[in-house]
């Protein structure tokens, strides 16, 4: 579903984010991109999603991203952003929620119909017609997600799902990922959220793939320490 290929991307000021970076995602794979800060994770997300373009190749689908070809990848790439306020602008719950629907061309029915089912899988049906700067950031997040959702799309894409969320939506949203029947990628330091729900993980550091391996990775007390992460609070004991 994934495949990145020698992926590189230098920012105008010359910092090299990213170097050479390479791995596929099978489909329906649900895994977590790890690193410390700094190590390059939101670039390869905006990478990902077509924000951005950088050296190498990056294939989504079939589809190699290009200028051509950025408008089909955000039908295909749902990134849900750690901050609600990067994807919420417009007065009402229900217009942040059709808008990419709208963007897409469907009729009116359809895009109501997108709408209520999204704003009900993420539980905020009566919420339509309320402003999102009205709102709590457990609900603004979850407002974030019916965007996304009602997209449909094949890929979602979680930057920081759980931070700042108290333990009743973080939980949901782990609830929501492990429900999701489609190809995840979750950047996060939340290590127990990337337990309950991935069973891949990329380690990122310094704009390298340091390593890919399974949750059993979480258990390598030596190698977290070495990249600036530590072992999920059950295995602390
Ligand atoms: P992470 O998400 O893992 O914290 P980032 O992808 O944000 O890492 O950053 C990777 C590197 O790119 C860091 O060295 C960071 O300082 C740098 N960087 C991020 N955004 C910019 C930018 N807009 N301009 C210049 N450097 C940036």
């Amino acid at each position: 579903m994934i495949h990145v290929q020698n992926l590189s991307y230098t920012y105008p000021d010359g910092t090299k984010a990213l170097e050479g970076v390479s791995f596929s995602i099978n489909t329906g794979c649900k895994a977590a991109i790890l690193g410390p800060n700094g190590a390059g994770k939101s670039t390869l997300i905006r990478l990902l999603n077509g924000t951005m373009v950088g050296e190498g190749q990056i294939v989504i689908d079939s589809v190699e991203i290009s200028k051509k070809t950025i408008s089909e990848l955000h039908q295909k790439v749902g990134v849900v952003f750690q901050n609600p306020d990067d994807q919420l602008f417009c007065p009402t719950i229900f217009e942040d929620v059709a808008f990419g629907p709208l963007n897409l061309g469907l009729s009116e029915r359809e895009i109501s119909m997108r709408v209520n089912e999204a704003l009900q899988e993420v539980g905020l049906t009566g919420y339509e017609q309320r402003s999102s700067f009205h709102l709590s950031f457990g609900e603004r997040k979850s407002a974030c997600l019916a965007t996304v959702l009602a997209m449909k799309p094949l890929i979602y894409i979680f930057d920081e799902p759980s931070s700042n969320l108290d333990p009743f939506h973080r939980r949901r949203i782990i609830e929501f990922i492990q429900r999701l029947d489609k190809t995840v990628l979750v950047a996060t330091h939340d290590l127990d959220l990337v337990l309950d729900t991935c069973t891949d993980i990329l380690l990122l550091n310094r704009g390298q793939l340091v390593t890919r391996g399974d949750l059993d990775m979480l258990k390598d007390r030596t190698l977290l320490q070495q990249n600036n992460l530590e072992l999920p609070f059950r295995y602390q004991k």
